[in-house]
C-alpha cells in the first residue's frame, strides 16, 4: 500500500480534496485492492474518487484483488483472484 501518494492533500467535510478531485474514503469491498493508499488514518482509492460508485453496478473494473464475472443469468459474479487461480491449478 502507497503511503505517501496522497502527499499534499486536505481533508475537507465533503471528502478528500487532491488535485482538484474530491476522493470518498473506499467501499468494504475495496480490501484488498492494490490501488489503496492511506491518508492519516484513513483509505483512499488511487484510481477513483468514489470507490463506493465503482461497487454499484457488480465489481470495480480496476481492482486488483478481484475479478468480476457474469454468469449465464446474467448475474455478476466476484472471484477473489488467489482463489480462480488455485481452481486454475486444480483442474
Ligand atoms: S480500484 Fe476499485 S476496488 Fe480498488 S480501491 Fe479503487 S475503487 Fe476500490
Amino acid at each position: 500500500m502507497a503511503s505517501n501518494y496522497f502527499e499534499g492533500a486536505v481533508k475537507t467535510e465533503e471528502g478528500l480534496q487532491f488535485k482538484g478531485f474530491t476522493l470518498q474514503t473506499i467501499a468494504d469491498k475495496c480490501n484488498g485492492c492494490d490501488r489503496i493508499a492511506e491518508f492519516e488514518g484513513e483509505k483512499y482509492c488511487m484510481s477513483y474518487p468514489e470507490p463506493a460508485r465503482k461497487w454499484a453496478h457488480g465489481a470495480c473494473n480496476f481492482a486488483t484483488h478481484v475479478k468480476a464475472s457474469v454468469d449465464k443469468a446474467g448475474k455478476v459474479k466476484i472471484n477473489p483472484l488467489k482463489a480462480s487461480k488455485r481452481a486454475a491449478r486444480n483442474r
